[in-house]
């Protein structure tokens, strides 16, 4: 016999998290500790057009981050040719440290709008989708042309 579950037979089942749940705990705490590069290496491509207006990510060298030491490993001699040619090295230190400190302003101003958002009751996450739903607006989906 086959046995068939419908509306009224299928079961109910708690719900099993997987990490506490705390109202007032910020969401997206970030996992990396330069706010210039997430860790990576390179320069984080919002961040980058603060420097180059025009920056297109799929066809520009990569700015190497220099707040951190994450992209040390870029700056050396034994580094094949064709890498470094793919890297954009003239982010100083300086500017890096700015973007960092960009990031990180911008982090905790976003962070704000969204608990305030949240406290007035309001969906926290529909001004991301509204803006989410102007790119997918756009005509064109180049990810070059998409604004942040
Ligand atoms: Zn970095």
């Amino acid at each position: 016999m086959v046995y068939q579950l419908t509306r009224e037979s299928i079961p109910v089942l708690a719900r099993e998290t997987f990490e506490p749940e705390n109202e007032d705990k910020e969401i997206w705490q970030p996992k990396w500790n330069c706010f210039c590069c997430h860790d990576s290496g390179i320069v984080n491509g919002n961040l980058v057009r603060l420097v180059i207006p025009d920056y297109k990510a799929l066809s520009d060298k990569r700015p190497l981050c220099q707040n951190c030491e994450v992209s040390d490993r870029f700056h050396s001699d034994d580094l094949p040719e064709y890498i470094a040619a793919s890297h954009d090295y003239r982010f100083t230190r300086e500017i890096c440290k700015y973007l960092d400190e960009f990031g990180r302003k911008d982090w905790s101003e976003t962070l704000k709008l969204w608990h305030e958002k949240k406290k007035q009751g309001l969906n926290p996450h529909a001004e991301a989708l509204s803006k989410m739903r102007k790119v997918i607006n756009k005509k064109s989906m180049n990810p070059d042309d998409v604004e942040f």
